[in-house]
């Protein structure tokens, strides 16, 4: 096993020396929690009072982590990534305007990108949030209410809103299915995910007979989801289809954490980092040691949990590319695991969101505080642009 992390040459191959400069200059800025705290708030009110501050975004934080504000554009981005290797995940990343329209607006673009995706050949996934598809109050009312567990509501008008929820779903992954595309369901907070995996599950068994088109994804910093991976598969088994499983630890602990002590119920985070990093790492162990029956994708930056995969993947004897195994980090952050992972030829992509500048600003703005918080990783991203800046200047 000679997985290494370290080749920033690899790592970095894709940019030119200024693109380093500014991803650099930009990575110093979002280390400050200040600065990305007061870019927070003031962001998206300048623009919402309209100033001039698209040029300013677009040659930043938008350059380091979205693919372009079109398909054609984010078109560009791809090719340069499978130059490389890199497979790309798209995900059109405008975030819950809520309205019926707006919904069916976003599952139009969903289509389309993935009928742009069967016409590449790095392009194997799309990303789905359901937020962008359904209004956050039904899914908060779905989620709640114990009856509606039971497959009863009682809103005439709550259950016609769900039936357009599941055909724009039903529209999107029949386009997947017959174009060999294959749809990744994001996971949300606690508070709107039941419907989320219970659609999941029906779309599973829709269309995952003979191989795998959906992956649900399992938050494993939340302390009951090894649980209901193994529940998930168990369904899979005895429902004669296939578990896609996409495996993170979570982006939105301290939301659940806060809400939990507000409105006084046991949280559902795990209480230390550690209890989440064996979690995940024993549902990653789960998924290949039943291969057959799960399709896994290991969404992390975590280069300990990708190293464990991909050892574990060597003692099964599993090819570098097997099918049933693929890993992915987001745009912008952890080139040292996929482009070196992309040499030593494994399935390793890159989730590339796509859409209007000021559409995609609450993504921008979460990979600026992720990017605050995980303030470990952003040091080593540092260090590795350093050090590739120095490479370079030593062999010119
Ligand atoms: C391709 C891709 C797709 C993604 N899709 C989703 C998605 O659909 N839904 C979603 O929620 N997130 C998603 N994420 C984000 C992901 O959940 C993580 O927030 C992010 O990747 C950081 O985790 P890590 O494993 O990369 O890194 P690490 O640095 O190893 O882990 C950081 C994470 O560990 C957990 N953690 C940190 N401190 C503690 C603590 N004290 N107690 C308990 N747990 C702790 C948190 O989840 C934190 O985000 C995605 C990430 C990637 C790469």
């Amino acid at each position: 096993m000679n997985l290494s992390f370290d080749n920033t040459q690899n790592a970095f191959a894709y940019k030119s020396t200024p693109d380093l400069k500014k991803a650099k200059f930009l990575i110093s800025v979002i280390q400050n929690p200040l600065m990305v705290s007061l870019a927070t708030k003031v962001t998206p009110f300048l623009m919402k009072m309209g100033f001039p501050i698209n040029g300013i975004l677009r040659n930043t934080v938008f350059k380091q982590f979205v693919g372009g504000e079109t398909l054609e554009e984010s078109a560009r981005t791809a090719k340069l990534l499978g130059s490389y290797d890199v497979q790309v995940i798209l995900d059109y990343g405008v975030e819950a305007k809520e309205g019926e329209s707006n919904f069916d607006d976003v599952t139009s673009h969903i289509i389309e990108a993935i009928d742009f995706a069967a016409t590449q050949n790095n392009i194997p996934f799309i990303s789905v949030k359901i937020t962008g598809i359904a209004s956050h109050i039904l899914l908060e009312h779905l989620n709640e209410a114990p009856r509606l567990r039971s497959g009863i509501h009682d809103s005439e008008s709550e259950n016609a809103a769900w039936e357009r929820v599941r055909e724009r779903m039903y529209a999107i992954c029949d386009v997947a299915q017959e174009k060999g595309v294959g749809i990744l369901l994001d996971a949300e907070e606690t508070w709107i995910q039941d419907p989320i995996d219970r659609l999941a599950i029906e779309l599973m068994k829709e269309y995952n007979k003979e191989k795998v088109v959906i992956y649900n994804t399992y938050q494993l910093y939340r302390n009951d989801r090894l649980l209901f991976l193994q529940l998930s598969h168990r369904l899979a088994k005895e429902g004669g289809f296939l578990l896609g499983a996409k495996l993170v630890r979570g982006a939105y602990m301290e939301k659940e954490r806060d809400r939990a002590i507000k409105l006084g119920y046991a949280s559902p985070i795990h209480l230390n980092k550690e209890a989440t990093d064996k979690d995940f790492d024993a549902a990653a162990t789960y998924c290949i040691s039943n291969k057959d029956t799960i399709s896994l994708l290991l969404a992390t930056h975590n280069e300990a949990s990708n190293i464990a995969i991909a050892t574990a993947m060597t003692n099964l004897s599993f090819e570098k590319n097997d099918q049933h195994v693929h890993f992915s980090q987001l745009f912008g952050m952890g080139d040292h695991i996929t482009f070196n992972m992309a040499v030593q030829g494994y399935n390793v992509s890159k989730y590339l969101p796509f859409g209007p500048i000021n559409e995609v600003i609450p993504y921008l703005m979460r990979r600026a505080e992720e990017n605050t918080s995980v303030n470990g990783q952003t040091n080593k991203e540092l260090v590795l642009l350093k050090t590739e800046l120095a490479r370079r200047k030593s062999t010119k």
